[in-house]
């Protein structure tokens, strides 16, 4: 029964899976056709370049999920991987802040590009809304 885990491609995606961010229940998932729009407004407001097809979209079930700075709406991962909790998978903003950090390739918001050049924080996106500012959320994003 155990033979298969003698295999060494199997016993490297065990180890692979066990020391990566995995946060329970997510899984891949496709994204939505107007991810790649965003994608687009992401690369030009921060003149950046990357591949949208690298990217492998996690999706983990909820409004957060936990992450090193608590409880996260979203969460970029070195390997390509971007993370989104399912309540928010559809908020503009909680997509494309975690698209400029695969853009920017590093964690952390530097700003530019992050709040001047794109509005990807929640302070400086709801003052680009039309409709009245709520306080910020106390949602984090990685
Ligand atoms: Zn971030």
């Amino acid at each position: 029964m155990l033979d298969h885990f003698r295999h060494p491609l199997v016993a490297l995606a065990i180890l692979l899976g066990a020391c990566g961010f995995d946060p329970a229940g997510s899984q891949a998932w496709e994204p939505p056709a107007v991810y790649r729009e965003w994608w687009d407004k992401t690369e030009a407001c921060s003149g950046l370049g990357g591949d949208f097809d690298r990217v492998e979209w996690m999706i983990v079930p909820g409004e957060s999920f936990p992450c090193s700075s608590g409880k996260c709406v979203g969460h970029w991962d070195p390997g390509h991987r971007i993370f989104l909790a399912s309540d928010w998978s559809m908020h503009e903003m909680v997509v494309r802040h975690e698209m400029l950090h695969e853009l920017m390739r590093r964690s952390g918001h530097p700003s530019p590009p992050f709040g001047n050049g794109c509005p990807l924080t929640w302070e400086t996106w709801l003052r680009t809304q039309s409709a009245p500012a709520l306080s910020p959320p106390a949602r984090l994003l990685d």
